[in-house]
């Protein structure tokens, strides 16, 4: 039988992650999930001045919105812990020792400074730095530099010259060349282990049976093949993941060309199966066209509607680590709107439960307390806007002016719309309003077509009054929405404010 498929994420903890690591992330988990495997979460914590546990939990609390769960991890524990490598100082410390008494690694007595003055003679020269003075001491040159103070750390002897072979899951046969790479260290001078062997030690006693991980880390592979090899481990399937540009395909992302953490996407309303489905297909494809991931099948019952499982489901369902590109993929802005935009309109359809629950959360995001409205208000505002919603920040902003009086006039609007001839309509328009009976669309539509059969000249002015702005949905739909007390309260106020010069 084949081994247990098992893979892990395993993020540094000092910083957000931005949709590139969770990328990765994803890929594992949901390779993991297809073959019905275990998913770890391992927290290298080793860079001691940047770690900080703020980052595990942001990290924790992305995967439990997106909806990706774990098997072992920092949290939850397991047959392989600890979890963080901060606290397995003593398993790095062990194995080291072994290396070193099997002549595979040696005391190195170098300080910072003269490792850092040879790499920048490397530089220059293009060849790996000099870093092996410490290889072939004696004892007697040991105990010399001992006696000068300088703690030692612990170097891999990368030995004689050789290529580097190993099968990448997505790059086919990748070779490397070990003259490229000088010995390297292993363990620093104050007891940790450097990322190359943390990795590989954690890796083999987690019982990683894939490796997946960025593109970015294939030069690193080389030498973690080489540890595996010297500790006689044997060797994991690696899979590295193309990397994930900007939209024009040019640059790495940025914060600025798209890479927010998820943290922001979260804040301007977009939905987790949304934001799940546009990662999984950076660099990946179902193969059949599919870009959204609502399946075909019919859906048993109204309770099965849940659409954050189904595109879950269905993205494990169709995973394969054999369709993941080679080519880099980019980041395309305009896609992930378009893709959310598609899930909220079939969240209307599905569960408009959770999208009321949604637009409610969004809306008191942006400030607009509406814990005191009946759910029916949000949703006809939701009706209403339901269809051109890219994401429910856009929705909050948008429909603000249903949920606040007190709105704030766009000056430009003002300045090009409320002129003489607008105030005027808007006047013609108040007066005409002020008169109907029964304040529906359709009456709306015939007093304010009767002024004017243009109407935008009538729909404008009157949008500036009642929402501060140039856009709205339809000026029938907005009115009748909105009510007459305060549609005729605005445009009475918009009168007064603006239209003084005109009297
Ligand atoms: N801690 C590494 C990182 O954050 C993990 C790399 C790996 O998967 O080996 O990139």
């Amino acid at each position: 039988m084949a081994a247990e498929v098992r893979v892990r994420y395993a993020p540094s903890p000092t910083g957000f992650q931005h949709i590139g690591n969770l990328r990765t992330a994803l890929f594992n988990w949901l390779f993991a999930r297809h073959e019905r495997g275990k998913f770890i979460i391992r927290i290298e914590d080793t860079d001691r001045e940047r770690s900080e546990e703020k980052y595990v939990t942001q990290i924790l609390d992305d995967f439990r919105w997106l909806g990706i769960d774990w098997d072992e991890g920092p949290d939850v524990g397991g047959d392989y812990g600890p979890y963080r490598q901060s606290e397995r100082l003593a398993i790095y410390q062990e194995h080291a020792d072994r290396l070193r008494a099997e002549g595979k690694a040696y005391r190195c007595y170098c300080t910072p400074e003269e490792l850092e003055a040879r790499r920048q003679t490397a530089k220059k020269t293009g060849r790996p730095p000099e870093d092996t003075r410490c290889r072939e001491l004696s004892a007697e040159g040991q105990r010399k530099l001992e006696a000068e103070g300088r703690p030692p750390s612990i170097r891999f002897r990368v030995g004689e010259d050789r290529k580097i072979t190993f099968d990448d899951l997505v790059l086919g046969a990748t070779t490397f060349d070990s003259r490229q790479i000088g010995d390297f260290v292993v363990l620093k001078s104050d007891g940790w282990p450097t990322y190359h062997f943390g990795v590989v030690v954690d890796d083999w006693l987690m019982k990683i049976s894939h490796v997946i991980r960025a593109e970015g880390h294939l030069s690193n592979t080389p030498l973690h093949v080489m540890l595996m090899d010297a500790l006689g481990f044997k060797r994991p399937e690696f899979a590295h993941l193309p990397s994930v540009l900007s939209a024009d395909g040019k640059g790495k992302l940025s914060k600025r060309l798209g890479a927010l953490s998820l943290v922001e996407y979260r804040k301007q309303g977009y939905l987790p199966e949304a934001l799940m489905n546009f990662m999984a297909l950076l660099g990946w494809s179902p193969g059949d066209n599919r870009e959204i991931m609502i399946p075909d099948e019919r859906i048993e019952s109204i309770e099965s509607v849940d659409q954050q499982s189904i595109v879950r489901n269905e993205l494990v369902k169709s995973f394969d680590l054999k369709r993941v590109k080679k080519a880099s993929a980019r980041f395309d802005t305009q896609k992930l709107l378009w893709m959310n935009q598609k899930y909220l309109n079939n969240l209307y359809e599905a569960d408009l439960g959770r999208l009321l629950r949604l637009a409610s959360e969004a809306l008191n995001e942006a400030g607009i307390d509406v814990s005191a409205l009946e759910l029916r208000e949000i949703w006809r505002v939701v009706n209403l806007y339901h269809g051109s919603i890219k994401t429910l920040a856009d929705f909050a902003e948008q429909a603000r002016f249903f949920f606040v009086d007190d709105i704030t006039y766009d000056p430009k609007a003002v300045e090009k719309i409320l002129d003489a001839e607008g105030i005027g309509f808007l006047r013609q328009a108040y007066d005409a309003l002020k008169t109907l009976d029964n304040w529906t669309n359709w009456e709306i539509e015939k007093v304010l077509t009767s002024i004017t059969p243009e109407i935008g000249k009538v729909a404008q002015p009157i949008r500036v009054a009642i929402t501060g702005t140039k856009v709205s949905k339809g000026i029938f739909d907005t009115l009748s929405l909105l009510g007459d007390k305060r549609s005729l309260k605005r445009i009475k106020d918009a009168l007064e404010k603006f239209g003084k010069a005109e009297d």
